[in-house]
């Protein structure tokens, strides 16, 4: 532990008198530390892209300024990194706008049904590209929230069974379950895939920023590395939470909970 000392003197006149206060200071020692690191993550993160994009350009207006071939091949790369990139910055500042406003609970009435509906339209393309067929079991509920912030935990986590739950060639094609049930007040908005699941000591980790199980796969499926800590974020600010469970070979279930609206 980490311990920071105030000493003080004083005279009452008889005597004159020292008073050391000891002020444990791990826990800010660790905020500010958790600080740095996300500084320097976000950085990094931006960085790589930012690199390749630069090469491209250079290559574009030297070696490669006259075969058209090529400057086809490095645009399509360039937009692909420029589009990461949009995405990275985009869920920074979704981030930074939920921290600042923490403390205040949304107060609309959302209906989790008309949620799930929304989502699952935009991201039927994304699932039919990764043959995974979506079933739907929803019935009217209303929590007390934010619809764009809710929308967004359900996005995130139907994406990602969608990204991550896709079969591999030769392998059949999958499910994901989404539901929404109300247990002793509280909403709750689920998600289970068939996919590989997450070993148990990964599962704690998954709503740190930036923490992936395969950067690699991540990456490679447009990730940032943000989304669970968006999530974890946004059902904090709700008075709700995010619950997982998981087991390796057996898929995974997200839960987002969230207090009904009554
Ligand atoms: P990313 O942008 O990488 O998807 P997230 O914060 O949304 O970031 O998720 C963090 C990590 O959690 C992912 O990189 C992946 O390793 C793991 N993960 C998330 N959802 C699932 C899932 N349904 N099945 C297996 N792993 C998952």
């Amino acid at each position: 532990r980490l311990y920071q000392a105030r000493v003080a003197a004083f005279d009452s006149g008889e005597a004159r008198h020292v008073a050391v206060t000891l002020h444990d200071a791990t826990e800010s020692r660790r905020l500010e530390q958790m600080r740095v690191d996300f500084v320097a993550n976000a950085s990094h993160e931006l960085r790589t892209p930012l690199a390749s994009l630069l090469g491209f350009i250079e290559t574009l207006i030297g070696p490669a300024r006259d075969d058209s071939a090529a400057r086809e091949k490095f645009l399509g790369i360039m937009l692909h990194q420029a589009r990461r990139m949009a995405r990275l910055v985009d869920d920074l500042l979704s981030l930074s706008r939920i921290e600042q406003t923490l403390h205040v609970q949304p107060r609309a009435a959302v209906d989790l049904a008309a949620v799930v509906e929304q989502v699952r339209d935009a991201l039927s393309p994304l699932a039919k590209d990764n043959r995974i067929e979506l079933v739907v079991e929803a019935r009217k509920i209303l929590v007390r929230g934010d619809r764009d912030e809710l929308l967004r935990v359900a996005e995130n986590l139907i994406e990602n069974a969608i990204k991550y739950s896709a079969p591999e060639p030769g392998q059949a094609d999958r499910k994901v379950w989404i539901s929404i049930e109300s247990h002793d007040g509280v909403g709750i908005l689920s998600v289970r895939d068939e996919g590989p699941g997450i070993a148990p000591e990964n599962i704690p980790r998954l709503t740190e920023r930036f923490y992936r199980v395969d950067v690699g796969q991540s990456r490679a499926k447009g990730g940032t590395g943000l989304g669970l800590a968006l999530v974890k974020h946004i059902l904090a600010r709700h008075r709700g939470r995010l619950s997982i469970q998981s087991l390796p070979g057996e898929g995974a279930t997200f839960s987002a909970h969230a207090p009904l609206f009554e």
